[in-house]
């Protein structure tokens, strides 16, 4: 068993990388650097609806701009490669196959139209629709058919998904550096796709596969990743494997009214959202980044370091070198992290 500190930074190239992005590249780094271990960069990329040209390269862009180097990843030759998801499609498949052989997940036959009739159906009678151990048998799946006329459907090309088994009534214990203790009724969860009609894993089942043959021990990310987190232990728990620690890094709020930080919240702020220019290759819209705007990196990544994070001492001003002794994973916020315009005005002029 590797005891080194291997971290990963794994975005899905769907658009320019958001500051809330540079900001979870740039934890998983320090971290990395301050316990003398590995920092990885993944691409994950299985959502093809979702792929967007040129964005898998403005995140390199955008990470060799902010000075912020991966160790192994895209790109790089290393053990643990491919790093982009769509070149390890043949693995995620065993692993889902693994479930089906244990049990632990099963074949889905359902079509959209008749998932979202039982949807309204429930809706009608004031409650909501679980696909999971209370529906499942009404269902058309591995579970409610016979062994024959799974076979039947599969061989007659019809498609299907494989879903995960969630276990009834267990009360699933869930640990987070940031967060503390937590605890999920299994019975509100519902069995995840972990693979699509397209021949593609979902996130989910791509995500821990990947961490775990990538020996990595600490993931951390947005906390708009903490509504998986009971999934994913679930799954680490149905393959048997040790599930690294978590920890999930408050939200980067709006500077004034609430809500999580969006594209438009840049100009209101007089600072961009992206750290470089960007063009929609869908829309060709140009958003302007911090680069443009004549933002060093240096000030950039010292603004990033301090949304959410307190070092706990005077100091202002931190290169790179000095924010990995400094940064301390315990010192994280709770709160969502708000921008503060007067801050971003200060280091806009120091530099
Ligand atoms: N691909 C996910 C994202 O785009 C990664 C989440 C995670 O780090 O597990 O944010």
């Amino acid at each position: 068993m590797n005891h080194k500190v291997r971290v990963r930074f794994a975005p899905s190239p769907t658009g320019p990388l958001h500051i809330g992005g540079v900001r979870t590249a740039l934890f998983n780094y320090l971290f990395a650097k301050k316990h003398g271990g590995d920092f990885v960069l993944r691409i994950e990329d299985t959502d093809q609806k979702r792929y967007v040209p040129g964005a898998e390269q403005y995140i390199i862009d955008a990470l060799n701009w902010c000075g912020i180097p991966f160790d192994e990843g895209v790109g790089k030759d290393a053990g643990f490669g491919p790093y982009r998801q769509s070149e390890r499609k043949h693995l995620y498949r065993q692993y889902a196959d693994e479930l089906i052989e244990n049990g632990k997940a099963y074949y889905a036959f359902d079509t959209a139209e008749k998932l979202d009739f039982h949807r309204k159906d429930h809706e009608a009678k004031g409650k909501t629709f679980i696909y999971n151990w209370h529906n499942r048998l009404k269902l058309t799946n591995s579970l409610s058919l016979s062994a024959d006329e799974v076979q039947k459907r599969i061989d007659a090309g019809e498609e299907y998904v494989i879903r995960f088994k969630s276990p009834e009534g267990v009360t699933v214990r869930l640990e987070d550096e940031i967060r503390g203790s937590i605890k999920i009724d299994s019975n509100t969860l519902d069995d995840k796709v972990l693979f699509k009609s397209d021949g593609m894993p979902t996130y989910h089942l791509a995500n821990i596969v990947d961490d775990h043959l990538m020996e990595i021990t600490h993931v951390i990310r947005g906390e708009e990743w903490l509504p998986s987190l009971a999934l994913h232990q679930l799954l680490y728990d149905a393959f048997g494997w040790q599930a690294p620690k978590f920890a999930h890094l408050p939200l980067i709020m709006k500077p004034v009214g609430k809500g999580k930080l969006s594209k438009r919240d840049g100009d209101k702020m007089g600072f961009p959202v992206f750290p470089m220019e960007w063009k929609d290759p869908k829309t060709g819209d140009i958003s302007r980044g911090y680069k443009e705007d004549g933002y060093l990196p240096e000030a950039v990544v010292n603004f990033l370091a301090f949304l959410g994070w307190n070092p706990g001492t005077e100091q202002e001003l931190f290169s790179l070198e000095e924010l990995v002794p400094a940064f301390d994973l315990s010192k994280v916020n709770k709160g969502g992290a708000k921008f503060d315009p007067d801050k971003t005005k200060w280091y806009q002029h120091q530099y």
